[in-house]
């Protein structure tokens, strides 16, 4: 919107609208929408915060809401509270001011105060540290190379890459939900991290979901996609018992949510076509103890499937897949 020129200043040096009625300096015109869209919220903010005076009284001890700004936030309409964006301000003159709702904040960031980690799978650079990702590390029921290169499509299209373009695309969703958000990776390092170090980055960030991205690399003709879900494993430094069940919720959402999202198929060679693979030879399912599961996206070396992974907006469909699959799962 624009409520001026470039080199016009029609309210004058003392401004009518300026809440505080006072002579300033002359600012820049790029102001001043963001200048009329405080001053518009600022009456609707104080009727909010009358309104919760008089009635929000009977819900103090509730959830963080318990102060004047809260209930000015919900009163000018503006549910996250936030005044950054100018164009907030037509909501606040269409609601009624002082309603209170249930808790739009809420509904606005279904996933505050959740976190997921996201762990893209393999890493770009790890085919430049063959000797570093081979080193076997423990874990629980043998042995296991670091890391490994993955795969990629016949012309090229890395698994790394693709693994941390949908971990991009996930983050950026599941961050609009209000989830706190952290990935294993982000290119961000030479090699791995190791698959050990994978796990214990969900367990130390206390996750509420863990999702490992991957694409297979198959044989051609083998389409579709699979989630994998721990096993029961109990050995050694792995004990996944108490993971096993939410993991298979946490699964069975994604993978419902992923075939609606991309319309893929689940996996015509793995999983008797249910998208579902249980293993517990996977060191990153083993030491977990937090839910966690890893998706398999496509066939990387499947023709038509390297059509769909190599695709961005493919992509993003199957990052809303995982996302809305989570969400589920954290909303319960
Ligand atoms: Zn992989």
């Amino acid at each position: 919107m624009s409520y001026s020129g470039p080199h016009s200043d029609p309210f004058g040096p003392t401004d009518p609208y300026d809440p505080y009625g006072s002579p300033r300096p002359r600012r820049s015109p790029l102001r001043r929408p963001l200048t009329v869209a405080l001053a518009a919220l600022v009456p609707g903010a104080l009727l909010g915060w009358l309104a919760y005076e008089t009635l929000g009284g009977a819900e103090s001890g509730g959830d963080g809401g318990s102060n004047g700004a809260a209930g000015a936030g919900v009163g000018a309409g503006t549910p996250t509270g936030s005044l950054g964006s100018p164009s907030d301000s037509g909501s606040g003159s269409s609601d009624t001011p002082g309603t209170l709702s249930a808790s739009p904040s809420q509904e606005a960031a279904p996933l505050k105060g959740k976190v997921v980690v996201i762990d893209p799978g393999h890493n770009v650079t790890n085919s430049q540290h063959t000797a570093e990702i081979n080193r076997k590390v423990d874990i629980g029921t043998n042995r296991k190379e670091c890391d490994t290169t993955g795969t990629s499509t016949d012309s090229g299209y890395s698994e790394a890459r693709f693994t941390l373009d949908v971990a991009h695309r996930l983050r950026t969703l599941l961050r609009e939900q209000g989830a706190t958000v952290k990935l294993t990776q982000d290119g961000d390092r030479p090699f791995g991290p190791c698959v050990d170090e994978r796990a214990r980055i969900g367990n130390a960030a206390h996750a509420d979901a863990v999702v490992s991205i991957h694409a297979d690399g198959s044989a051609e003709g083998n389409r579709g996609f699979h989630v994998i879900l721990p096993a029961s494993v109990h050995e050694g430094a792995a004990d996944t018992r108490a993971i096993v069940a939410p993991s298979k919720d946490l699964g069975k959402l994604i993978a419902d949510d992923f075939a609606r999202s991309t319309g893929s198929s689940p996996s015509n060679y793995i999983g008797d076509g249910t998208g579902l693979v249980t293993r517990q030879d996977l060191g990153g399912l083993n030491l977990s103890t937090v839910p966690k599961v890893f998706i398999e996206c496509g066939n990387m070396r499947d023709t038509k499937d390297a059509a769909l992974l190599t695709s961005g907006a493919w992509r993003q469909k199957a990052a809303q897949g995982i996302s809305e699959g989570i969400v589920s799962f954290l909303r319960g």
